[in-house]
């Protein structure tokens, strides 16, 4: 029996086991994984790791804020980028407009993603106060295949108490998942204003706006009406001690309360704000960046399965993008780069820490992500699945920088880092996309993925 291609002698990894075996692909999907196997054509794997695509379920790729800004990675680079990373499919978001259906919002976002990615895609819809109207409209879009819905409780998109409540009585009745960017936008709006009117204008104020324990007020008010409502809840981007314990807590409790953290929040601190200029502005992302005892605290929750996954909210913005905010540390686009290095830096400083095993590791980046986002077939290596697969050399060393990154941003905020460990090769439902560094894929080439509730 002759595979299309299969990846010899590497040391497979998933989030249950670690082994030595062959994998066969036939055509798009994984055919066999055992020894011995043969095919058309073979990569040796020997003295490398073989994982799943890793899956990032949390990015913004061409986010519009209004105003000529645009985050500056589009569907190509940023999905090019996220492929030499290991990655294989990303979650995106629609924001539907005012005056728009769902449904309208819907098809524009996939006319601007299909003919440019490269990689796999799904896509969270934002339900914001003027979406209310429109719950009614959520089964149209299930059928669509989105099945997670994004709920903010801050900017423009922000939810009313009662808002929240019905929006989420309208994702339980479609059996979606809500996933939610928790902070209090009335106490952060009301902070601002004092800071900016007594002349604390630089980006040092920016985390001094944004509480962590009002952050985790925000964080427990959804988890409670979430619970009261009868739905589980995935709470994004979590940097700080007093939302892992809010987390923690429901848990503890049997509810189906989800976290995710980031690695900006893991690799650093409040401290980036205080550098002089423009530098200061990179980094202000929301929430905040926290402290050294906040990423220690991050690490363990990993570890102890009390955050279940690794995203990047990838959004970034170039330094020039960045710079009109200076005189005004509200006005700063928030967002940073990390889509390509996700993966890697998590083997580094997880892995090779001894913080997390080795299979954690991809169960945080590559299958609970999947699992939890009805991604079927996706994150994981057995029989059936995509054959979306990356062979990792732990022993490849890449210094970061604009340089070695492929990301369209003209900074990264992991300047300097180390890797120790990269993906050598990312081979996307069979078809090799990167290669020792050269990228083979096409624009067009990744495909939606339509999902199911369960
Ligand atoms: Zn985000």
């Amino acid at each position: 029996m002759t595979y299309d291609l299969v990846i010899k002698n590497g040391t497979i990894v998933t989030a249950e086991a670690t082994y030595t075996a062959d994998i066969g692909i036939r055509g798009e999907r994984i055919a066999a994984i055992g020894e011995g196997l043969s095919g058309t054509r073979e990569l040796d794997a020997a003295g490398k790791l073989v994982t799943p695509g890793a899956v990032d379920v949390h990015v913004h790729l061409a986010l519009n804020l209004g105003g000529g800004l645009v985050s500056c990675d589009d569907w190509f680079t940023g999905t090019r980028a996220a492929a030499f990373g290991g990655t294989t499919t990303i979650v995106d978001f629609v924001h539907p407009e005012a005056g728009e259906t769902l449904a309208q919002a819907y098809d524009l976002r996939r006319a601007e993603a299909d003919p440019q990615t490269t990689i796999d895609y799904a896509l969270h819809m934002a339900l914001g106060p003027a979406q209310i109207p429109q719950l009614g409209d959520l089964p149209q879009i299930v059928e669509r295949g989105i099945t997670t819905f994004k709920l903010y409780l801050a900017y423009g998109y922000c939810l009313k108490d009662g808002e929240l409540l019905q929006a989420l009585e309208a994702i339980r009745d479609v059996g979606g998942l809500p996933v939610v960017h928790a902070e209090n936008w009335d106490v952060i709006t009301t902070l601002i204003r004092r800071h900016v009117a007594a002349g604390r204008t630089e980006p040092r104020w920016h985390p001094r706006s944004r509480p962590a324990p009002l952050e985790a007020e925000a964080a427990g008010r959804v988890i409670d009406l979430a619970a009261w409502v009868g739905v589980p809840v995935h709470i994004f981007h979590i940097g700080c001690r007093e939302v892992v314990q809010r987390v923690a807590a429901a848990r503890a409790k049997g509810l189906p309360v989800y976290g995710e953290t980031c690695p900006q929040y893991l690799f650093l601190t409040e401290a980036a704000y205080d550098a002089p200029g423009v530098a200061g502005a990179l980094p202000v992302c929301a929430p905040p960046l926290r402290t050294e005892t906040d990423q220690d605290v991050l690490w363990a929750a990993l570890a102890q399965d009390v955050l279940q996954l690794v995203t990047t909210d990838h959004c970034p913005f170039t330094t020039e993008q960045k710079a009109r905010g200076l005189q005004d540390f509200s006005r700063i686009p928030g967002g940073v780069p990390s889509i390509e290095a996700r993966f890697p830096l998590l083997y580094t400083y997880g892995v090779r820490a001894g913080r997390i095993s080795l299979n954690r590791w991809v169960d945080l980046c590559c299958t609970t992500p999947a699992r939890l986002h009805h991604l079927e077939r996706k994150g994981a290596l057995a029989v059936g699945c995509d054959a979306d697969i990356v062979i990792f050399d732990p022993n490849q060393t890449v210094t970061l920088s604009t340089g070695t990154l492929h990301e369209n941003v003209d900074w990264t905020p992991y300047n300097g880092f180390t890797a120790q460990g990269w993906p050598s090769v990312t081979i996307q439902r069979g078809a090799v996309l990167v290669d020792n560094g050269s990228f083979h894929g096409q624009a067009g080439q990744g495909r939606y993925v339509a999902r199911k509730t369960k």
